[in-house]
């Protein structure tokens, strides 16, 4: 499962990101010592859908991976 992470140092505030997140998920915040609202994830409401990091024209949202570790191979 994937989570989407804003990478706050690039993140202005625009609000693109929650227009597209149907899940409610992304919230502006405050976050000191930055006096601009920085989207934020909510991870109990994200799904890992990937609707919202298309449209954030900074590049700031990744998708993390959450799931147990890749399995190493055997030879
Ligand atoms: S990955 Fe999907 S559910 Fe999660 S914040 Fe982005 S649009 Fe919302
Ligand atoms: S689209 Fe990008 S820059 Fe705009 S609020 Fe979301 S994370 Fe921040």
């Amino acid at each position: 499962m994937r989570e989407a992470q804003v990478e706050a140092e690039l993140c202005d505030g625009c609000q693109d990101c929650i227009d597209q997140c149907r899940y409610e998920a992304l919230n502006l915040v405050r976050i000191p010592p930055s006096k601009r609202l920085k989207a934020k994830v909510d991870p109990d409401r994200c799904c890992g859908c990937h609707a919202c990091e298309p449209y954030c024209p900074q590049h700031g949202i990744a998708m993390n991976w959450l799931g147990p570790a890749r399995p190493s191979w055997v030879y």
